[in-house]
């Protein structure tokens, strides 16, 4: 691509227009992103480089008296050695010319360096000669981490708001900063229905990804504009462009302060027929981005948030506590706790699964609450007792059979037995569901649907279980279609076994996010969609634009659609319909 497109092309994630100073975060796997640096600021980089060196003697210097104390001068010669390396005019100049020719960083100047190194290191015969060779290049990496930790420590402690470019879409990159620094999100690969996806858009902050070779073109400094709505970011937009991009988004907010005016009105349509609007959270933070009145309640509470959050599983009190501030706050209105889902890319630092080779196959939801029995039974004690006076409801990820549902009602029904000997206060029923994310639920349903009291649709898994695609993995990123017909006939077939079996059905998969395919949702036959706060009034603003008979037809439509091509023709005619 010529270096003067100014506009990069990617794939939006999560909608949403920022403008601002951009910072790469530090790729994964130990590589060092490169940025560009402008001719005027070069000297300065090398004045970077230059007092990352003496820091780095610093240390060295610091360590050689540690260990000469500890263990004797002898072993703590190594010190000085290093000391020396870092010395040699050679390898300083390598470095400074890597910086000036090529215009880079001083860590991407270092980070060339170490390679050239280590490439050297590996022609070398012999292990005391490759050992030594491995000596020489540690002291650089000294220098690197250095250069890393100032960079990364003044960016932490600043105050800015900034863009974060990252190689790679995940929930770290989501993550890096506080929410209220965070503009917007931008990335070389990522998927639209991964976690960190999911994150950016429960946190409204716009996402852009598919954008190959972006960290190479980025500047300190460089100003962005980033249009989650539309998969673009301009580099270094001019002042004319930046005035009609700012101009833009006040029109944006304007929109959504105005739907936010309504956002108390109830998602019913013209010929009277109401769809329930939840709302998914993963922190109690998340409370704080919308009127629980203006909501049917919460419909998805991802409980791993609040343990990925700790340091240790959380007590069944502290959850108690988490769980009582969440009924109390939606006083009046369900809400609906899933149990834990960790697994695949949602880890938990403290508790270490096994390496799997097909992590989203793997041990994964309610598979690891029914193996390790006591955290669910915790979860459940917690979850049960702040319930009680309030409209608690169970939610249960990953089942595949039925067998999953019997095994957790048992284990549901020891526990309510158990805190009533012991004397604590619950409700007289409290409603378990099922996400159907698994597609062998599509085959068992009607069985399925006698052992639940509702179903919520996980679209985020069904569609990544569907079409074989992993929804966490960049490379097959593309494939991963929602507006797909088997996607389109896998819900109907859900809402109408539902509407058969008169159990209440919702989506809270990110599909439901959409006001089109909310649209299309209503007239399945869903009772009800699950979606991240900030989308909320546009839901419910979209359903009070039709009437139930024209979305019944357009979801006849989106069923009957043979291609993704035909699906996604009728979800714009959707669009177009309540634009
Ligand atoms: C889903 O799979 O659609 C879902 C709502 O759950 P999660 O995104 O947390 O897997
Ligand atoms: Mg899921």
């Amino acid at each position: 691509m010529p270096s003067r497109v100014r506009i990069i092309h990617g794939t939006a994630v999560s909608p949403g227009l920022a403008i601002g100073p951009v910072h790469a975060a530090r790729a994964p796997s130990q590589q060092v992103a490169t940025w560009s640096v402008r001719a005027e600021d070069l000297d300065h980089e090398v004045e970077r480089l230059h007092q990352a060196i003496r820091a780095a003697s610093d240390e060295m210097t610091r360590r050689q008296r540690l260990v000469a104390n500890q263990a004797g001068e002898k072993e703590a010669e190594i010190f000085a050695v290093h000391r020396m390396v870092l010395q040699d005019p050679g390898a300083l100049r390598q470095v400074e010319s890597v910086v000036r020719n090529q215009r880079v960083n001083a860590e991407s100047g270092v980070h060339a360096l170490i390679q050239r190194l280590q490439a050297s290191l590996r022609q070398l015969e012999g292990d005391s000669v490759r050992a030594y060779a491995a000596d020489i290049a540690d002291p650089w990496r000294v220098v690197l981490d250095t250069l890393l930790a100032v960079d990364n420590a003044e960016f932490l402690s600043a105050e800015d708001s900034v863009v974060i470019a990252a190689a790679e879409l995940t929930p770290q990159a989501v993550t890096f900063l506080e929410r209220g620094r965070l503009l917007a999100v931008i990335a070389e690969t990522g998927g639209r229905f991964s976690h960190a996806a999911v994150l950016a858009r429960a946190f409204g902050v716009p996402c852009v990804v598919g954008l190959p070779g972006l960290i190479g073109r980025m500047e300190r400094g460089m100003i962005v504009a980033v249009d989650g709505d539309h998969g673009t970011v301009q580099l270094s937009p001019s002042e004319s462009d930046t005035k009609s991009f700012e101009q833009r988004a006040e029109r944006r907010a304007a929109r959504q302060a105005a739907l936010k005016v309504e956002a108390n009105l109830p998602a019913e349509s013209t010929d009277g027929v109401r769809l329930s609007v939840l709302v998914n959270i993963e922190s109690l933070r998340d409370l704080e981005m919308f009127r629980p009145e203006h909501s049917d309640g919460l419909g998805l509470v991802r409980t791993e948030f609040l343990y990925m959050e700790r340091p240790q599983f959380p007590s069944e009190d502290e959850q108690f506590r988490l769980y009582r501030r969440l009924m109390e706050r939606m006083v009046g209105l369900p809400v609906t706790l899933r149990t834990l889902d960790i697994g695949g890319d949602k880890q938990l630092s403290y508790f270490k699964t096994p390496k799997e080779n097909n992590p989203a196959l793997g041990w994964r939801g309610i598979r690891i609450s029914l193996e390790w029995q006591d955290l669910l039974r915790v979860q459940l004690r917690a979850a049960l007792r702040a319930g009680a006076g309030h409209e608690l409801r169970l939610l249960l990820p990953m089942v595949a059979s039925v067998e999953d549902v019997i095994a957790t009602h048992k284990i549901f029904d020891g526990v309510r037995e158990s805190l009533a000997e012991q004397g604590y206060d619950q409700e007289n029923s409290v409603p378990v569901g099922m996400m159907v994310e698994v597609p062998s639920v599509l085959f068992c349903l009607p069985e399925m649907l006698a052992h639940v009291d509702f179903i919520s649709v996980g679209t985020n898994d069904l569609v990544q279980y569907l079409l074989a695609v992993d929804r966490d993995n960049p490379w097959v990123a593309k494939l991963y279609e929602p507006q797909h017909p088997a996607v389109m006939a896998a819900l109907q077939q859900i809402a109408t076994a539902c509407r058969k079996a008169k159990k209440p059905s919702s989506v809270c998969g990110d599909l439901a996010c959409d006001p089109a395919l909310a649209v299309l949702m209503f007239g399945m036959g869903f009772d009800a969609v699950s979606v991240a706060p900030n989308f909320l009034p546009e839901i419910k603003y979209a359903v009070r634009k039709v009437s139930h008979a024209e979305a019944k037809e357009l979801a006849r439509a989106a069923v009957e659609a043979r291609s993704c091509a035909e699906v996604k023709q009728v979800v714009a005619r959707c669009r177009d319909r309540i634009a």
